[in-house]
């Protein structure tokens, strides 16, 4: 195995591969705060990608209530469970990741879900975690939490659905770092199945091969957002690209979140991973449970957000507010804007949405109206 370089991990780590990193890597930001678990990102994606036979039971995008949802059944869970003890020392992960717990001959710590595990992807849907005693509502705030967990293949650096693969089937794109299979090599021996911590790998038990979300990447290659970005209702997803921590541009909007400010963490980097999917924290759970699932730095994270800047207000404004990538930002005054590489304006937002209150009764309408602010 080769040592390399996991910033998220803080640390080396051992990979089945040397390191090696495409031109520039996909990445994006999900905002788990204003996720209203609508599904409309999921059926935006099924509709493009997954409508044909052997794909019913497919979704490469995927919305979980947390604690309690998984999709497929318990992924998460029964991974960690298996991974034992997760230290973290400050910013340093001191436990093992999936590559280093790997059980003998195999390439990564992993099982397969069964036909069972998919069955209800609805599963703990708005289920709470914390006690409701008998015939009790709400009794205070945040006695009960859930959150939403949207969910895409993370485009991982460190991808366990290539190292695991003995047909050497899968490849990060060196232009943009999409992790994609090409199923023309695919035998479905779906190794990668079981590998992928995310399950974000699928087997096609009509063709015999396996198929994973591509980041829409067809859309990436005319600077466009994938598809469940796009049609979110809620506007909680930005696409883009991700640096390096030590080459981080502030003028990037993902750069800007994840490292500058770092508000947007990664899922599961203690995994080794290093997804390329970040998440803006829940801000009403606590914060021992989103540390074991989003890492180090939650409370500088959820204070951040819950006391935003003009800046920050800005840039999370430039969420869900165009079809095209938005590879530079910056804000002035009242407004943020969206730019392209050579500073042209793409779309500008203000910090807050003007009030119009107008009179309740419209006497050239001759209508009764209500306000809302
Ligand atoms: S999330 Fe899973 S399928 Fe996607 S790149 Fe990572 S290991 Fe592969
Ligand atoms: S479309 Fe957006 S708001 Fe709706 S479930 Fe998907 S991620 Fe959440």
């Amino acid at each position: 195995m080769a040592r390399v370089k996991n910033w998220q991990l803080g640390r080396e780590m051992s990979y089945w591969y040397p390191e090696s990193r495409p031109k520039k890597q996909f990445a994006a930001i999900f905002d788990t705060n204003k996720c209203i678990a609508c599904q409309t990102c999921t059926l935006a994606c099924k509709t493009t990608w997954t409508s044909g036979r052997g794909q019913e039971y497919m979704l490469w995008n995927n919305v979980e209530t947390k604690p309690y949802g998984f999709y497929p059944l318990g992924w998460d869970v029964k991974l960690l469970a298996e991974l034992g003890a997760q230290q973290w020392n400050g910013s340093v992960y001191e436990g093992r990741t999936v590559f280093e717990a790997a059980r003998p001959g195999e390439r990564a710590l992993g099982w397969r879900p069964g036909e069972q595990d998919y069955a209800h992807p609805n599963v703990g849907e708005d289920d709470c975690a914390g006690n409701i005693d008998k015939g009790a509502a709400f009794a205070g705030v945040h006695m009960a939490w859930f959150f939403y967990l949207a969910r895409i293949c993370n485009h991982c650096t460190y991808p366990a659905c290539l190292a695991s693969c003995p047909r050497g089937s899968i490849y990060k794109r060196p232009e943009d770092g999409i992790v994609v299979l090409d199923q023309s090599r695919c035998r479905g021996y779906q190794e990668c199945v079981k590998a992928c911590p995310y399950k974000k790998v699928f087997y096609n038990p009509m063709t015999g091969t396996s198929e994973k979300c591509i980041a829409c990447y067809p859309k990436i290659e005319k600077g466009l957002q994938p598809q469940c970005f796009v049609n979110c209702i809620g506007k909680i997803r930005l696409a883009g690209f991700v640096s390096q921590p030590e080459d981080a541009n502030p003028d990037n909007p993902i750069d800007y979140l994840v490292h500058v400010r770092k508000l947007a963490k990664p899922l599961f980097p203690q995994l080794g991973l290093e997804p390329n999917i970040y998440y803006l924290p829940p801000v009403h759970v606590p914060a021992q449970f989103s540390q074991q699932m989003f890492g180090p730095g939650i409370e500088h994270a959820v204070r951040e957000y819950t006391h935003a800047d003009a800046d920050l207000a800005g840039l999370l404004g430039l969420f869900g507010s165009t079809e095209q990538i938005v590879p530079r930002w910056k804000r002035t005054g009242d407004f943020a804007y969206g730019l392209a590489e050579d500073g042209t304006e793409l779309v500008k937002v203000p910090l807050r949405e003007p009030i119009h209150e107008r009179l309740a009764l419209d006497p050239k309408f001759d209508v009764m109206r209500t306000n809302c602010p």
